[in-house]
């Protein structure tokens, strides 16, 4: 530990005498200083101090960390948990029980709903439906309409900041910007409310001229090919170009290509406010298993070559990925199992994110300290600066007590049995995995175990929208600095 970390932590014991609400003892703690073997103390929800090993501990209960990482509450920016109007393909109460189970504490839920939600009200009526049912803390994506542009420029930041617009069409897109003159109003729009568009980079006209000649795919073989990586290609370069035009803040959503990834992180060096996110799928799988394993891992964007699985590793180790997100959207066994052209795309995912990106990092020979704190940022401090998440994803003082507790090396194989998600089944099943998630707590309290499941009952929180910033504290210069000043 360095000396400064240590003087901090000791700093904070002396106020630990109080009873706590939980002391989660001895694990090693995943911060943003670092990483290091400590105490997490916690009261009223909070994290009320981090001790170094050997500072004394407060009295309250205890929780048994050794040989496990505490990760901040995980946070998956990108859930379908299908409510309301398509709860036969999820509950909020089972999609936030996945969330759980695998170390997830706060979800950015997706407005593809029946009824979409397009506005405000529609927005404040999901979490009025959700109260009461939410395992985990949530927000929402407004979604972006393409005859309302006018929603986005004074959008109410306490309902939402950001909005998911669909270039593309499938099967659950209920509103898709088609027409360039339609995204421009759009980019316009959001920039002047300061909205950040979530998108779906995918452009349908590309999609309907090779479909004018090459009819639907009859087997999974031919699913790539039909839904290839020219339409994201070129949806991201439209997407590039207005962002430059209008300064919209731009958040495409799972990058599926080379191509893309290069563009993008171009464009970030540009300086433009252009982030993105790679789902653990595109991570986990590639096109081969499209062909081999059919409806389960038929995805849209579709799932591409080893290659740019590679490339997309290096997108997300590098930080030119901002976020993993799972893309969690359920589907029956019966809709996925209608033949190939009428199979919806998704699967559900946000149980197996953090674990599958854990044990892709270990595979490729990441150490496991370093691995925590990649994932630490790709699912802690990367969207919840991105989003204004305020108290969430970062271990530290001060922020929300969700804690995820992650046993490093264990190894287990996902079957059927393990999903919670309503639908019941797993792109995942067969799957090794190495590293579980042993206990999650959620507001100082522990809500779920790989033992007990759930524990206790739902208190998820619809989390209100980013606080403004404090004014800067003005502090009158010293003579140090006129004199550096002066000397310039
Ligand atoms: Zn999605």
């Amino acid at each position: 530990m360095n000396t400064e970390l240590s003087s901090r932590i000791s700093q904070t014991s002396r106020h630990t005498r109080a009873e706590a609400d939980l002391v989660v003892e001895g694990g090693r703690l995943v911060t943003p200083e670092g990483v290091l073997d400590g105490t997490v103390v916690v009261r009223d929800g909070r994290v009320a101090a981090i001790l170094a090993p050997g500072d004394p501990l407060p009295p309250g209960p205890r929780l048994d960390a050794r040989g496990r990482y505490v990760l901040p509450g995980l946070i998956d920016s990108h859930v379908h948990f299908r409510t309301p109007g398509l709860e036969h393909k999820e509950t909020w109460e089972n999609g936030s029980r996945a969330a759980l189970a695998g170390g997830v504490t706060t979800v950015m839920d997706m407005p593809n709903t029946r009824p979409p939600s397009l506005d405000a009200p529609s927005l404040r009526a999901k979490a009025a439906l959700i109260a009461g049912r939410s395992y985990v803390d949530h927000r929402f994506h407004l979604g972006a309409d393409p005859d309302h542009p006018e929603v986005l420029a004074d959008l109410d930041p306490a309902v939402a900041t950001s909005a998911k617009a669909f270039m593309a069409g499938h099967h659950t897109a209920p509103v898709v910007f088609r027409e360039a003159h339609e995204l421009e109003a759009a980019f316009a729009s959001a920039a002047r409310g300061g909205v950040r568009l979530v998108l779906h980079a995918e452009d349908q006209h590309v999609f309907d001229l090779l479909d004018s000649r090459s009819g639907d795919p009859e087997s999974y073989d031919a699913y790539e090919p039909h839904r290839p990586r020219s339409g994201a290609i070129v949806a991201v370069a439209k997407v590039v170009q207005l962002a430059r035009t209008h300064g919209t803040k731009v958040h495409i959503l799972h990058v599926s290509s080379a191509e893309e990834t290069d563009m993008l992180a171009a464009a970030a060096a540009e300086g433009l406010p252009i982030t993105f996110e790679v789902t653990g799928h595109h991570l986990s799988f590639t096109d081969h298993d499209t062909a081999r394993r059919g409806p389960r891992t038929r995805l849209s964007p579709a799932i591409r070559a080893p290659r740019d699985r590679e490339r997309l590793w290096q997108a997300v180790l590098s930080g030119e990925a901002t976020t993993v997100g799972s893309d969690h959207a359920p589907h029956t066994v019966e809709e996925k199992n209608r033949p190939p052209a009428e199979a919806p795309p998704g699967l559900p995912g946000v149980q197996e994110l953090a674990v599958s990106v854990w044990t892709g990092m270990l595979a490729r020979g990441i150490e496991a300290d370093t691995a925590a704190a990649h994932l630490t940022r790709l699912m802690g401090t990367g969207p919840a600066d991105l989003f204004g998440l305020a108290g969430k994803g970062r271990l530290s003082v001060g922020s929300d007590a969700d804690l995820a507790l992650l046993d490093p090396a264990a190894r287990w194989q996902l079957s059927a049995s393990h999903v919670e998600s309503l639908c019941g089944w797993s792109a995942y099943e067969g799957w090794m995995f190495t590293g579980r998630f042993t206990t999650v707590v959620t507001g100082g309290r522990v809500a779920w175990d790989l033992e007990r499941g759930t524990v206790g009952e739902p208190h998820g929180r619809w989390l209100p929208g980013p606080v403004p910033p404090a004014p800067e504290p003005v502090t009158p210069p010293t003579m140090d600095r006129e004199l550096e000043g002066a000397s310039r």
